[in-house]
């Protein structure tokens, strides 16, 4: 396994918010180690840095005493030259107070250490002085000359730290042996130092607000001095400081980090022994003043890790939160996805995208196969009118054309379009379908794809087919009925033999055109006819012959009747004929022209040539009667009457 196989292993194994957190929290750990690293490399300066501060100050401390000691010393020496020998006699004191003490006046305000100078003869009684020598203890004998090698060498000598209750100030004195010729103790020339100036001017020497600095006595270790000061510890030794057991062990300088033992500061001290004076100086920089800056520093990067921690925790939380809105969104998409995705996949019809530019497919759900026989690889990539009839390819594209103008000219109706395409399926037979286009537009509003769904409607074709040929011959036989129930009604109403209207019919029809003619006042005529002897026609050449005569005489008055006049076959040899809008006369006129055509007809029957004649009796309204039945009546009377007067003529009815 290499490294990078081992890698995607551990990334699988955790889930991305386990590694958006891992992230963060990496992150934030570099950060903070980084600024670990930092601080402690910046305090490791500052520690380093430290003793040569301190000893920078001791240096200047040194310089700075050096300075005065010799300025002192030469002031001394000079004293002890300028003055004669007989100065130190008690004697001579009157001739020589004034100049002396002038002199050391002068002397002692050269610079502001000095509490002034002092000459003592050699028994240790002051023989001059100036500024406040006057005030050193009674017993300067013993300050004077108990210092060890005070009274041998010509050196320079010191005495011990003295607080002056009078003054308040403290003071050391300088003091330096006058001999004579002979090597014999004149007096001593003694400087009085005023610690606390000094202290003052050493203040100016900067070590930090914590800083210290000191004087030490080279020869027991005593304190003289310290800025700043600490009450009761002038002229104290101090063996457990450790810098006192270094300068005890005579080290001529270095650096200690002291504890704070006695003003409760910490300090990194450098100490130095004088050249040429019996002292120490050591400078303190306080452990908190150079590592003030590390501590502020300190305070700036955690609360820069806390401010970064803060800023990476929300972030991460927004992250988190947006990943977990992004992981519902998605699961809540995929569902969606797979539910449609279910939709096309089990539908019956078929479901396809097309692009419009190119009139490629760019899906088909799988029922493309139960229609077509295609699999849907086949398809998609394909052109739509591949698959199409060319006449329902050309009207298609007819079609998209057509809608991608009303689409761009703004017609939001026009994006939604049913249309009966037929299909070529895959072995060449062709289906009925009915597509439903959806134009899917973008932002702005162009279509680019075709949603479409297809279904095979070629069984609803077939049974709408099936439907329309039933629904054909039923109209067929419907009109049929109707042509039938026409003719069964003329039948109702017509005589087999003849063809002539019925007596039914006559009733009905008289009946209406008697009340007509009274409601509009119009006249009407009835004429009754029978056959003269007709008894004598049947037995004389048989009853088909008489049937033949009947077709005659009714073939006859049907060819001379008027659309408005109804002819009806009344009984066996017996007629009637009403005649609407018809006066009397004219009714005679007509019943006259029938006889006579009567008369003149003849049946023939083989060789023989049959003739009859008949009888007929006019009626008319309103002369002779108002309804139905009484014309009948009348017009039976008439004829009646014509039978009884001879036949082969006409009669009208007369009261
Ligand atoms: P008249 O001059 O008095 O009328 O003498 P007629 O012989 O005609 O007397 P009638 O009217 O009484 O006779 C009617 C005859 O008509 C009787 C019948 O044989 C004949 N007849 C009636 N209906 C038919 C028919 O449908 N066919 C044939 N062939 N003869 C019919
Ligand atoms: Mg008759
Ligand atoms: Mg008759």
């Amino acid at each position: 396994m290499n490294i990078s196989s081992s890698g995607q292993k551990i990334g699988r194994a955790f889930g991305p918010r386990v590694r958006l957190v891992l992230f963060f929290v990496v992150t934030w750990l570099g950060f903070a180690l980084l600024l670990a690293f930092l601080l402690n490399e910046g305090r490791r300066e500052a520690e380093q840095k430290a003793p040569s501060d301190a000893l920078g100050v001791t240096s200047l401390l040194e310089a700075r005493l050096v300075a005065t000691m010799r300025r002192l010393q030469g002031n001394l020496e000079h004293i002890a030259a300028s003055l004669p020998q007989d100065a130190f006699k008690p004697a001579a004191l009157g001739r020589y107070r004034d100049t002396v003490v002038n002199e050391l006046g002068y002397l002692s305000k050269q610079f502001p250490e000095l509490g002034g100078f002092g000459v003592l003869d050699a028994s240790g009684h002051f023989l001059y002085a100036s500024g406040v020598v006057q005030h050193a203890p009674a017993s300067a004998d013993h300050v004077f000359f108990n210092v060890p090698g005070a009274q041998s060498g010509g050196g320079l000598n010191f005495s011990g730290a003295i607080f002056d209750n009078q003054s308040g100030r403290t003071f050391v004195f300088a003091f330096q042996s006058v001999r004579d010729a002979q090597g014999d103790l004149l007096g001593v020339v003694v400087a009085q130092l005023d610690l606390d100036v000094l202290a003052k001017a050493l203040e100016a020497i900067n070590v930090g607000p914590k800083g210290a600095v000191a004087v030490w006595r080279a020869d027991d270790g005593r304190r003289l001095l310290q800025v700043p000061a600490i009450p009761g510890q002038v002229d104290q030794v101090n063996a457990a400081h450790p810098l006192q057991r270094l300068i005890e062990s005579g080290e001529k300088n270095g650096s200690v980090r002291v504890p704070g033992a006695l003003d409760g500061v910490e300090r990194v001290y450098a100490f130095q022994r004088l050249a040429d004076y019996p002292f120490y100086v050591s400078g303190g920089v306080a452990v908190d003043d150079y590592l003030a800056e590390w501590h502020q520093t300190r305070w700036i990067a955690a609360v820069s890790a806390l401010l970064l921690f803060l800023f990476l925790s929300l972030v991460l939380i927004r992250l988190l939160r947006a990943e977990n809105e992004e992981e519902v969104i998605a699961r809540k998409l995929s569902q969606s996805e797979a539910r449609y995705r279910m939709l096309a996949e089990n539908s019956h019809d078929v479901i396809w995208t097309l692009d419009i530019p190119s009139r490629r497919y760019t899906y088909v759900s799988p029922s493309i196969t139960d229609m077509c026989g295609y699999s849907p690889e086949e398809i998609v990539g394909q052109s739509i009118d591949a698959r199409l009839t060319s006449e329902s390819a050309s009207r298609l594209a007819r079609e998209i054309d057509q809608r991608l103008r009303r689409i761009a000219a703004g017609d939001k109706s026009a994006s939604v379009v049913v249309s009966e395409l037929e299909q070529v399926c895959k072995d060449g037979e062709v289906v009925s379908t009915e597509v439903v286009s959806s134009y899917l537009q973008d932002a702005d509003g162009v279509a680019h794809t075709i949603l479409g769904i297809t279904r095979n409607v070629s069984e609803r074709k077939a049974a709408e087919l099936a439907l329309r040929e039933t629904n054909r011959q039923l109209h067929a036989r419907i009109e049929e009925i109707g042509r039938l129930q026409v003719a069964l009604q003329e039948l109702a109403v017509r005589d087999s033999l003849t063809g002539l209207y019925n007596r039914r019919y006559l009733d009905e029809t008289l009946e209406r055109e008697v009340s007509r003619a009274r409601r509009e006042g119009n006249p009407l005529s009835l004429v009754m006819l029978d056959i003269d002897y007709f008894k004598r026609v049947n037995d004389t050449y048989g009853h088909q012959v008489g049937d033949e005569a009947l077709r005659m005489l009714a073939k006859t008055l049907l060819s001379d009747v008027r659309t408005e006049d109804v002819a009806c076959r009344y009984g066996g040899e017996e007629f009637l004929i009403l005649l609407p809008n018809m006066p009397l006369e004219t009714a005679i006129q007509r019943a006259e022209a029938w006889r006579e055509a009567i008369e003149g007809l003849s049946v023939v029957l083989g060789n023989f040539h049959i003739t009859f004649t008949i009888s007929l009796g006019v009626a008319a309204y309103p002369e002779h009667g108002k309804t139905p039945d009484d014309l009948t009546r009348c017009a039976d009377q008439a004829l009646y009457r014509a039978k009884h007067e001879g036949r082969n003529q006409v009669s009208v009815f007369t009261d």
